[in-house]
């Protein structure tokens, strides 16, 4: 029984960091199930965030569903998108272009419903976001709806491209084109009373503060794209239980190619978590697990279901508990780690863990009392 971890102590307590380092205007950003971690929202707006951002409307209806009465926003939704569901259930929505606007206006207008819209400029980075030279015209759209009731206007959103990097003058550029994009909204008539350009790296490196709202996801996780400094805490632990050992003669290969080959007598232990599990491939030959009190090299290729761990002169027990990262301060390797043996970072190491993985949610840290029961 492979199982994640997920330490809502840790995250609480790096919400509770960004509330203060935010001075109380804290979005929870939880896309992707939170960033991989699952059910964490009342966990988070507990510990101190306000509001909550998501990509879909259906990741904020099912907030709803589950009780979340903060504010939430969605951003990023098609064009069909069921904005009707989104603002009877009192979701506010990001609106990038004409298209986006003219659609949540409609929903609005067939529900009775104002709808309440953050407009989003592209700030520099070419990607989500209502590019710059159309920006003065969809204001203008944004505020002739306003005046037929349908919407109103109460943020205004960008992202930063480069915010890890604080020296980089593309930050100023980013920020310049923001707060001209908010003048341009107040020239045309709106009075968004919250903009929002930071998320993680640019609240930690400081160059996307000073507005109403920081959107933080990756930081409440223990993530920090800009290396700060700032303590953190890591949030998952993944675990997996023994399938069998076996020795290895010198000599012998292990798994598809035989990439590994023993180069004296050992032991290994098969452990059922692969790439079809989101442990990446790419990792193979480089990646580490801990059990047994030490650290052990996953020999051969990472398959689709297994590793194998090289567990030198100890054999392991079946059902025996092997750790694949976790905080680190057991020794055990850590999501950074990973994301360096797979050339990714830390974020995709997160999202990716599967569904075959049952999420346990810890309020302190059991994890060791969980082995201590398997053993
Ligand atoms: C994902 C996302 C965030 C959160 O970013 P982090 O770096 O994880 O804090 C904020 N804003 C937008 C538009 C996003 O897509």
């Amino acid at each position: 029984m492979s199982e994640l971890v997920v330490h809502d102590d840790a995250i609480r307590e790096n919400t509770a960091t960004f509330a203060r380092l935010t001075r109380g205007r804290l979005m929870a950003v939880l896309k992707a199930d939170a960033f991989g971690h699952g059910a964490i929202a009342h966990s988070v707006l507990e510990a101190g965030a306000n509001s909550i951002g998501v990509t879909s409307i259906s990741e904020a209806l099912a907030l709803r569903a589950d009780g979340v009465t903060a504010p939430i926003l969605s951003w990023l939704n098609t064009i069909d998108a069921d904005f009707a569901s989104a603002v009877q259930a009192g979701i506010a929505l990001a609106v990038p272009s004409a298209a986006v606007l003219f659609a949540v206006a409609s929903a609005s207008r067939a529900t009775g419903t104002q709808a309440v819209i953050h407009l989003h400029v592209d700030a520099g980075m070419a990607r989500d976001g209502c590019p710059a030279r159309d920006w003065a015209a969809l204001c203008s759209l944004a505020r002739e709806q306003e005046a037929t009731g349908a919407v109103r206007v109460i943020g205004i959103m960008g992202h930063m491209s480069c915010a890890d990097s604080p020296l980089n003058p593309q930050n100023t550029r980013e920020r310049l084109v923001f707060e001209a994009a908010v003048r341009t909204a107040i020239r045309r008539g709106l009075t968004p009373r919250i903009r929002h350009l930071a998320a993680t790296a640019a609240t930690l490196t400081g160059v996307g503060a000073n507005f109403e709202l920081h959107r933080i996801g990756a930081g409440l996780f223990g993530i920090d794209p800009s290396d700060s400094g700032t303590r953190l805490r890591p949030a998952l632990t993944l675990t997996a239980r023994v399938i069998s050992s076996r020795e290895l003669p010198a000599g012998a290969g292990v798994g598809y190619g035989l990439d590994f080959v023993a180069g004296q007598r050992t032991n290994l232990a098969v452990v059922p978590l692969g790439y079809g599990d989101g442990i990446p491939r790419d990792a193979s030959g480089r990646a580490e697990v801990f059990a047994r009190g030490r650290r052990r090299a996953i020999v051969g290729k990472i398959s689709m279901d297994m590793i194998v761990v090289d567990t030198g002169a100890d054999v392991l027990h079946p059902n025996e508990s092997v750790t694949l990262f976790g905080p680190g301060d057991r020794g055990e390797p850590t999501v950074a780690e990973w994301a360096a043996w797979a050339h990714t970072i830390a974020h995709e190491i997160v999202t990716r863990v599967g569904s075959r993985v049952s999420r346990i949610h810890r309020v302190a840290d059991t994890v060791n009392a969980s082995e201590q029961d398997a053993a």
